[in-house]
């Protein structure tokens, strides 16, 4: 490499802003560019759905760094700046001012977009997705004269939409093609606590239905349903998933595989350059295979092991996968990954919204979420670290301490 090195961040969000700062505090002292389209620097998005649309937060509170942060660590924040192309072989990025800025170095971290409805009259005004604080500003206007919501998909971002929506006091429907609200993670016992949480709640539920088409004159006015139903509307919001932003990475050839594809240490298919947050699909040593996680904690842990490893260290990314989420009075935290599980064992009343429910793949803890309870979180880590065999009965008893359940013996396996 040159003497005075340039290393370039792609994506001024919490995976590039942290990969920033790692950087600087691991003493890279040339030059450092981190680039982003959206106009204000990195902030954390999780709020955006939670309580700074009720307008309970405000920017300075959700924003990674202060505002002096990158000039104090000589960080060029090139703000309202998109990339629009990428030159492996030669080593720069393209700005869609047409400028050309050669890389050392280089971070991926663009991070993912919402997927958009393609039903008749998707584009109708007061269809809304969620996913920048400017999104979440128009959406907080929409909501404070209590329109009539329709939130489509009762996924992660879906239901929690809902849940600020009803609490600023709209009437809210919500729907979804599964069974229950976030089935694809927690499967239907778990989501089946969220329905109900929901319906307490006063959310018009509907299920296992599919979308026709939205209908209105300019502006929407109602959900049709598959099954007939007709939901009034002067709002929708959809949270029907996000894709991973790759297009350029795609186009500059690295390899593509639901999501850019990174090894252990976060490194594309080209040496120089890695990814991190929404965008990567990491092999995780633990599972053996290649994970795509769309969470917060991933963005903010990858950004320093790629930071790290840009610098030259080989750090592996093999923590837990670790998410939560908070609608009305109930938090959670959930842990591990369980694209396979044959059973889930409650640890306290799941009707008191105040359990832990483990996901078990023969008879090994694979993923747990802790609801409204706090302090366990390093034991369930520890559970999940070990592999081991667990008893179900013990795990199920708020008595016995999580540590105990990890010693007990591989031959006790009925
Ligand atoms: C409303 C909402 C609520 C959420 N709540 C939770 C939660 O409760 N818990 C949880 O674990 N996770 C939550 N998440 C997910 C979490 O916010 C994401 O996993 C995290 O933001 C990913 O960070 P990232 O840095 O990888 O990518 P992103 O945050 O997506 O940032 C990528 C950035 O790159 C920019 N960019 C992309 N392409 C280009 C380009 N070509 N040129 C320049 N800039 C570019 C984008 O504009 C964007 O600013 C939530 C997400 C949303 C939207």
């Amino acid at each position: 490499m040159a003497s005075s090195q340039t290393f370039v961040i792609i994506g001024a969000s919490l995976a590039g802003a942290k990969a920033a700062e790692t950087l600087r505090s691991e003493g890279f002292a040339d030059r450092l560019i981190l680039i982003g389209e959206e106009p204000v620097r990195p902030y954390e998005r999780p709020p955006l759905s939670k309580d700074y649309l009720r307008g309970e937060k405000g920017f300075d509170e959700t924003a990674v760094h202060t505002a002096e942060f990158y000039d104090q660590h000589a960080i060029e924040l090139r703000l309202s700046t998109v990339v629009t192309g990428l030159d492996v072989a030669h080593g720069r990025v393209t700005l869609a001012s047409g400028e050309r800025i050669g890389y050392d170095r280089l971070l991926v971290a663009t991070g993912s977009t919402p997927r958009r409805l393609s039903v008749p009259g998707a584009d109708l005004d007061g269809v809304r997705y969620l996913r920048t604080v400017a999104d979440s500003d128009e959406l907080r206007r929409a909501l404070e004269g209590r329109p009539q919501v329709v939130v489509i998909g009762a996924g992660w971002i879906g239901a929690e939409v809902a849940a600020s929506a009803r609490q600023l006091g709209s009437e809210v429907a919500m729907l979804d093609v599964a069974s229950v609200p976030l089935e694809r993670v927690l499967g239907p016992e778990v989501g089946a606590i969220y329905r109900d949480l929901h319906a307490e709640q006063g959310v018009d539920l509907h299920f296992g239905v599919g979308i026709e088409a939205l209908a209105g004159s300019g502006t929407v006015e109602e959900v049709r349903l598959t099954d007939g139903t007709r939901l009034p509307a002067q709002l929708v919001v959809v949270g029907v998933g996000v894709q991973p932003r790759v297009e350029l990475a795609q186009a500059a050839g690295l390899h593509i595989d639901n999501g850019i594809a990174v090894d252990e240490h976060l490194q594309t298919s080209a040496p120089s350059i890695y990814a991190a947050g929404d965008v990567a699909n990491a092999y995780h040593p633990r599972y053996r295979s290649s994970i795509r996680l769309e969470h917060w904690s991933a963005a903010l842990n990858q950004g320093p092991v790629a930071a790290r490893n840009m610098l030259g260290s080989s750090i592996v990314y093999d923590r837990t996968p670790y998410f939560f989420s908070d609608q009305y009075d109930l938090g959670m935290e959930y842990r591990g990954w369980a694209p396979i599980f044959d059973r889930v064992v409650f640890r306290g009343n799941p009707a008191s919204r105040e359990f832990i429910a483990f996901w078990l793949h023969q008879h090994r803890v694979v993923a747990a979420m802790n609801a409204n309870v706090w302090d366990q979180g390093d034991a369930i880590e520890a559970l999940l670290a070990s592999h081991a065999p667990v008893d179900p009965d013990r795990l199920a008893d708020p008595h016995t301490g999580l540590t105990e359940i990890t010693r007990w013996d591989r031959q006790e396996i009925p």
